[in-house]
């Protein structure tokens, strides 16, 4: 099998804060029946740490941005992994990026840094026989990665691809860090990896990978525009040549209604009934006529759940019901828990919990994915998945992956969810208004949530996308 490394600073099942683990973690198994074999370089967070038994030590630094650290090997949940172990940058509790004031950690810029320049001497060095192909880097945190390929003499033996989760994270550093962080001043301009006075990752990979992706075809043309570019969409239509849109699949396996552990399985819609009263039950809801609705999300300004806030009266004066899982900004948090004590048909669970999630996807008839932007989005396919319609804002993967159940698509049967534009309040008020229409028609509801469960949501059609992007990189024939 042909070799790459991917890079990620997450990676399901063993570490995850969003969409980005779960990519990290489908990939390699998903490339694998593509024939390109997948290792995966991981910080040594302390939960990577504990899930390595038995680890191989394959090389020591004296000194890695501040503190010895070494590279271990090992399999852990399926995953070939590359582990970090740098206590001085890892060896923290509670979340991966944030300190205990809900602040990055104030040494991130050397944190994902030192996981770069590690990524960079795999490649540049091998590890015993083993060398990539193919460096396959995940988001801001590995976007140095080729600049250490440069300082390391060793850009031309290996192939570089970026893909963009998320563009709203640059991971900036001040300049002053230049040195602490093994980067040469060659770079620091706005031509290089400068961003107005300040180290930016992203832009680093965004200008010196080899080629660029991102998780959907609309987020790529999106990003080529100002209201979505975060300030990066100059440097985008520069490599426009270089960059594809390849949508996220699912883990078809953790996220299967006829096997899923955590509810009562279940092959066609009719049968979510049981896992319907079980979560109407668990959330201290009412049986009613109308739709109930989930959401699972972080709650930040980019997922739109301001805007349902605004919308909710409306769709529950018209029977319909939310359950909400997520965990976030504490203001939004607060309007959330203020909501469901005004009104019986909205209920919430602050936190993280993905038993709860899957139950949720099972029991709800809809789940609504108001986000602003959304790169690829992941719960509106567990949605199609698990026939919980989505209702969505037309924009990034949420555009690509949803067919909108406009009049000619419900007349023609194809629909498979609810889209909104623009991403307003009032257009997803109407949405959902078009939901509860749909869902007073049992018999039309029923067929939305057969072919959404049939729509295709795994990686068959993008892992041969990437396979032709990592041939188009690969060193040898
Ligand atoms: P993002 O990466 O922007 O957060 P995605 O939709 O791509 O958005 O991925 C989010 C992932 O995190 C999904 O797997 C979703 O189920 C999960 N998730 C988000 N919030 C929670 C939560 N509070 N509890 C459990 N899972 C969550």
């Amino acid at each position: 099998m042909r070799q790459v490394l991917s890079v990620a600073s997450e990676c399901a099942p063993l570490v995850k804060t969003g969409g980005l683990a779960d990519v990290a973690g489908a990939l390699p198994g998903a490339m694998a029946a593509e024939g390109w074999q997948l290792k995966t370089l991981l910080p040594g967070y302390p939960a990577v740490m504990e899930a390595l038994k038995r680890p191989r030590a394959l090389r020591n630094e004296s000194d890695l941005m501040g503190g010895p650290a070494r590279l271990l090997g090992g399999k852990v949940a399926g995953l070939d992994l590359f582990v970090l172990d740098a206590p001085h940058l890892y060896d923290r509790p509670g979340s991966i990026y944030l300190g205990p004031d809900g602040k990055d950690w104030p040494d991130n810029p050397e944190r994902f840094a030192a996981l770069s320049w590690m990524a960079a001497s795999i490649a540049a060095e091998g590890i015993g026989n083993w060398r990539p192909e193919v460096l396959h880097l995940h988001d801001w945190q590995a976007g140095l990665v080729p600049v250490y390929l440069h300082e390391m003499e060793a850009a031309d033996r290996v192939g570089t691809l970026l893909t963009i989760h998320n563009i709203a994270f640059h991971g900036l550093a001040p300049a002053s860090k230049l040195k602490s962080m093994r980067l040469p001043q060659w770079g620091f301009h706005p031509e290089g990896f400068e961003f107005y006075g300040q180290i930016d990752a992203l832009k680093a990979g965004l200008k010196f990978s080899n080629k660029l992706s991102t998780v959907s075809p609309t987020y790529a043309r999106e990003l080529m525009l100002p209201e979505f570019g975060m300030g990066l969409d100059g440097v985008l239509r520069a490599r426009q040549a270089d960059l594809v849109g390849i949508l996220n699949g699912i883990d078809g396996i953790v996220w299967d209604p006829k096997t899923d552990p955590a509810i009562a399985n279940y092959k066609s819609p009719k049968k979510k009934a049981a896992n319907r009263g079980r979560l109407i039950e668990e959330f201290g809801l009412a049986q009613t006529d109308g739709p109930l609705a989930v959401v699972i999300s972080r709650l930040t300004e980019q997922k739109g759940l301001d805007l349902l806030l605004q919308a909710l009266p409306e769709f529950v004066a018209r029977g319909g019901q939310v359950a909400l899982l997520g965990s976030g900004d504490a203001a939004l948090e607060k309007a959330w828990m203020e909501a469901a004590e005004s009104m019986p048909q909205v209920s919430v669970r602050i936190g993280y919990d993905e038993p709860l999630s899957h139950r949720m996807m099972a029991g709800g008839d809809a789940v609504i994915v108001p986000s602003r932007f959304e790169p690829c989005g992941l719960t509106q396919l567990y949605g199609l998945r698990y026939g919980a319609i989505p209702v969505v804002a037309m924009t990034g993967g949420l555009a690509d992956t949803v067919i909108n159940a406009n009049d000619a698509a419900v007349a023609a049967d194809v629909a498979t969810g609810f889209q909104f534009h623009p991403v307003t309040a009032d257009a997803l008020e109407a949405a959902l208004m078009r939901l509860c229409d749909v869902y007073s028609n049992k018999s039309a509801f029923e067929r939305m949530q057969r072919r959404a469960m049939a729509h295709p949501v795994g990686w068959s059609a993008s892992a041969p996308r990437y396979a032709a992007l990592y041939e188009s990189l690969g060193t040898h024939p």
